[in-house]
């Protein structure tokens, strides 16, 4: 994961060693590298600015210090500004004081939806809840099939229109599915929704018909983080056209960049809650920014 970034940044940090205090032109000169490691990892031109001026300010500001040489100064502020543009804090799912608690995914054919509602009813399950999947994807033929193997591996009930009943309107199921979740006591409900190959006026507004019919807590926001800068074309279009809390970043087991992770927060001034990184149910987590920006520092 962020293999290069990785690797870019080692070389910087490695360049101060063995210095024993920092000059104006080696803050220079290691934000010029920073600034090409964040480009070439595909990072938004203006969070990269912005990250880089932020490195420079501190470490021009940075005291002398007995405890770090210049090279850990410099990894301790570039570790500060990474948790800071990944979202600062952990942003928690804020469940509904009264149940059932709707979360709706929302995002591209392929970015992962279907598998994801899988992890995080497993993720659910697993801190004490009973969560409900709803099929609301009726525009494969395959989804609602794949929604209900999911949730079989997962263990979770799915929640489908009846089959032999026509397509089926998906916000009259996800409207229904919360009956049936209070009905039930399911405390939450998982909506899978329609994605289509890019974006499109009418996978939008079926989105936005869903989210007005079920009133969801989280709207999730799901995008593979391989697609780089383009997952931030994409959120803008989602936040435009259903408008959404929180996003979930999927497949970073295969993203060897990074550009997505980096600039989605600054430029949708939305969290990063969830993230996926495999095909197994297990390979899933609740975001932290911290560990994270430690990962990419090594
Ligand atoms: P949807 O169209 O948004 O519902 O996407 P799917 O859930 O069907 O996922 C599309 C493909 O991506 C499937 O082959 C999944 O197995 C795969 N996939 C989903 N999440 C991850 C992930 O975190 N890592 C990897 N490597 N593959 C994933």
């Amino acid at each position: 994961m962020f293999d290069t970034l990785q690797d870019r940044l080692a070389a910087t940090f490695k360049n101060l060693r063995g210095k024993g205090r920092l000059t104006d032109a080696d803050v220079d000169a290691t934000a010029r590298e920073i600034r090409i490691a964040l480009l070439e990892a595909d990072v938004n031109l203006s969070v990269v600015k912005e990250f880089v001026n932020a490195v420079k300010v501190k470490a021009r500001n940075a005291e002398v210090s007995q405890a770090l040489n210049p090279s850990q100064q410099i990894v301790k502020i570039v570790n500060e500004e990474l948790t800071e543009i990944l979202g600062g804090q952990t942003r928690n799912v804020r469940f509904s004081k009264q149940p059932p608690t709707v979360i709706m995914l929302a995002g591209l054919q392929g970015a992962g939806k279907t598998t994801l509602a899988g992890k995080l009813a497993t993720w659910l399950k697993r801190e004490g809840h009973t969560p409900l999947l709803v099929a609301a994807d009726l525009q494969r033929p395959n989804a609602v099939k794949q929604l209900q193997v999911v949730g079989e591996r997962a263990g979770v009930h799915v929640y489908a229109p009846q089959p032999g009943n026509g397509i089926g309107d998906p916000v009259q199921v996800a409207r229904d599915s919360i009956t049936e979740a209070e009905r039930k006591l399911y405390d939450v409900v998982v909506v899978d929704t329609a994605g289509r190959l890019g974006i499109d006026a009418e996978m939008m507004q079926q989105a936005a018909d869903i989210r007005a019919a079920v009133q969801p807590d989280e709207v999730l926001f799901v995008v593979d983080a391989m697609i780089g800068q383009d997952a931030v074309n994409t959120a803008n279009a989602f936040q435009e056209g259903v408008g959404f809390d929180g996003v979930v970043l999927t497949k970073l087991d295969g993203d060897a960049r990074g550009g997505a992770a980096l600039s989605i927060r600054k430029v949708t001034g939305k969290p990063i809650m969830f993230a996926s990184n495999g095909e197994k149910l297990e390979d899933f987590d609740v975001f932290h920014p911290d560990r994270m920006a430690s990962r990419i520092l090594g």
